[in-house]
């Protein structure tokens, strides 16, 4: 019964933080850049949920 109590944090904590990355893009995205004057938008960056700038496309933040 404790293995299987383990588990289900471990998977709670990873539930957890995947959303904490969502509130990361979402925090990130609609600020500005901090390499030119362009806004952080977000954008799949080759394939992956990410933050990129609409003028340099320097990206904030990507999810791996
Ligand atoms: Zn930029």
């Amino acid at each position: 019964m404790e293995l299987i109590n383990s588990m289900t944090n471990e998977m709670q904590q990873l539930n957890g933080g995947k959303s904490g990355h969502e509130q990361l893009l979402r925090g990130l995205s609609g600020q500005s850049c901090a390499y030119c004057d362009g806004t952080l938008t977000r954008e799949q960056f080759q394939s992956d949920e990410a933050v990129v700038c609409d003028e340099c496309g320097t990206p904030a933040a990507r999810i791996w």
